[in-house]
């Protein structure tokens, strides 16, 4: 059976991005929710893995020759093809990944909005400009410009299985890159169809973007095949060894990792609207989400309101499989375990569940936690679950200086009605990115920059930084005419150095 056919939402004439390798070994994705089968997909071994960036690398070649207009038209027949299939694919991410279909019409919307950004602004930020040449060189005219690097590998996760790694694909390939994509082995179809609609969409330039699939021995593959750049997202224990095998070839790295994301709700907060989004922020996904909220310190003043509320929102919500269903199943297995033990552990440390608390095979109810220790590996671990921990503090300061305590740094959220105040916290929070009032919705802006520090990781997707991210500064300087005295010549008069360092006395020795 071919991979269109298992899949049966690639269309024939597409299918054959992953599959046309002589690969012997496959594998299953399935549906988190029934076990269903959803598509098998071949283990690309390390040649496989050798001759899919090849290929890249001459496509390219081509990809970059078509300059930014003809990138940008082609990036537009890409995103135009995912907005009118947009059920299709939202489709598929429900039935492999687990989220409700609304939730990934959402996630595709937020993809195809960054690609349109990246298509859009890629001549104004990369193109060739020319820059002041200084004193010193006067004489030249001096260029500057951000050129591809020529394959770039992306190595994406589950969670969020069509924005995430398009975080990386549509700036690297609006940037003038090829890109080899390596899906995670919980959502291989979502990254297979993902590069089906591609060559569809463009079949000009097919090989710019392909798609391998495996697990971690194929992406350990992509790591060694020589690309330009190879952009992780995951966990931050599978960043280390991505980085230490990139290392082999000086492969540079761009890092997108764990969170554990904080709000913080200040005395003269909307408690409600706090509630509401720390609710969706943390729950919504199934709480898999790496900019999710995971934990809330809440001031004296507003904490007793602020649990009521959020208990009362959380009580409400009922996962499933449905389309009414708040969210749905874990979708890994094993991620249950992590879930149970923080709430194990949070409870023998003196935290109180007030809401949920159950895991019902892959099904987490919808939880809150009070009272937990900063200690606790519900406060200080990645949880990636429907759960959420509230913490009273005296202020805001006390409030940002835990926040600031934990290792990673991805993003938050501060709520707060004084706008000096919000901004002011905002600044001094520990993390790439922060919502004031709201929760997550720096990812939904395509001008603002996305990544984290620390155990976060590091470098940018999205916005001119995203673009830069995936090229090289090319500097370059020209010479406009001769100046009767060439420093930079062995045939230079003694004393033009001497007159050199008067210059540099007046322009810059009256500075103390
Ligand atoms: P993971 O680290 O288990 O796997 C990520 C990818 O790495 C998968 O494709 C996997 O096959 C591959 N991989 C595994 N071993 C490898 C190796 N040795 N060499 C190369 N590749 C290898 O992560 P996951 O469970 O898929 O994703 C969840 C994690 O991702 C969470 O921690 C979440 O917070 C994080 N995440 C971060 C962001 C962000 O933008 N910062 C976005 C989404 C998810």
């Amino acid at each position: 059976m071919s991979l269109a056919e298992q899949l049966d939402t690639v269309t024939a004439s597409t299918a054959g991005t992953v599959d046309r390798h002589a690969t012997a070994q496959t594998f299953e994705s399935t549906n988190p929710a029934t076990g269903a089968v959803v598509g098998v997909f071949p283990v690309h071994d390390a040649d496989a893995v050798a001759e899919t960036v090849a290929t890249a690398r001459q496509a390219a070649g081509t990809w970059a020759a078509l300059g930014y207009d003809g990138r940008r038209t082609r990036l537009a027949a890409f995103r135009g093809y995912l907005a009118r299939r947009i059920h299709e694919l939202a489709d598929l991410v429900h039935r492999e990944n687990g989220k409700t279909h609304a939730d990934a019409i959402l996630e595709i919307t937020l993809a195809i909005d960054h690609l349109a950004w990246a298509g859009n602004h890629a001549r104004t930020v990369l193109g060739p400009r020319r820059v002041s040449s200084g004193m010193l060189a006067a004489n030249h005219a001096s260029y500057l410009e951000y050129r591809p690097l020529g394959v770039v590998g992306v190595i994406g996760p589950w969670n969020y299985p069509v924005f995430t790694p398009m975080g990386s694909i549509a700036y690297a390939l609006a940037a003038g890159n090829a890109v080899v994509f390596k899906p995670s082995e919980h959502t291989p179809a979502i990254g297979a169809w993902l590069a089906a609609a591609w060559r569809a969409a463009v079949p000009d330039a097919a090989d710019a973007f392909q798609v391998v699939t495996g697990f971690g021995e194929t992406g350990a593959a992509l790591c060694g095949a020589g690309v330009g750049k190879l952009a992780f997202t995951g966990s931050a224990p599978t960043g280390r060894k991505v980085m230490a095998a990139c290392a082999e070839t000086l492969t540079p790295v761009l890092m997108e990792l764990g969170g554990k994301d904080a709000m913080i709700v200040d005395d003269d907060a909307d408690v409600a609207a706090a509630a509401d989004a720390a609710v969706w922020g943390a729950m919504s996904n199934a709480g898999q989400t790496c900019i999710g909220i995971e934990r809330v310190y809440a001031t004296s003043a507003v904490y007793d309101r602020f649990v009521a509320e959020v208990t009362a929102k959380a009580r409400d919500l009922r996962p499933g499989s449905d389309d009414d269903a708040a969210y749905g199943p874990m979708t890994m297995a094993s991620q249950t375990d992590v879930v149970r033990r923080h709430l194990d552990d949070a409870v023998e440390t003196g935290g109180r569940v007030l809401v949920g608390g159950t895991v019902d095979g892959r099904y987490v109810s919808p939880t809150v936690i009070v009272d937990a220790p900063e200690t606790s590996a519900a406060v200080c671990e990645e949880t990636f679950g429907p759960t959420i921990t509230i913490t009273r503090v005296r202020d805001a300061e006390e409030a940002l200086e835990r926040t600031n305590a934990n290792p990673h740094g991805l993003a938050g959220s501060v709520y707060s009605n004084s706008k000096a105040k919000a901004m002011e916290l905002a600044r001094r929070m520990k993390s790439g990115m922060t919502s004031i009032n709201s929760v997550l919705t720096f990812a939904s802006v395509p001008a603002l920059p996305f990544g984290g520090v620390g155990e976060s990781g590091f470098g940018r997707i999205h916005g001119e930084d995203g673009l830069k991210e995936f090229t090289r500064a090319k500097a370059i300087t020209r010479k406009r005419f001769s100046l009767p005295v060439d420093l930079m010549s062995f045939g230079r008069p003694a004393q033009a150095t001497d007159a050199l360092a008067r210059v540099m006395g007046m322009v810059h020795g009256r500075h103390r």
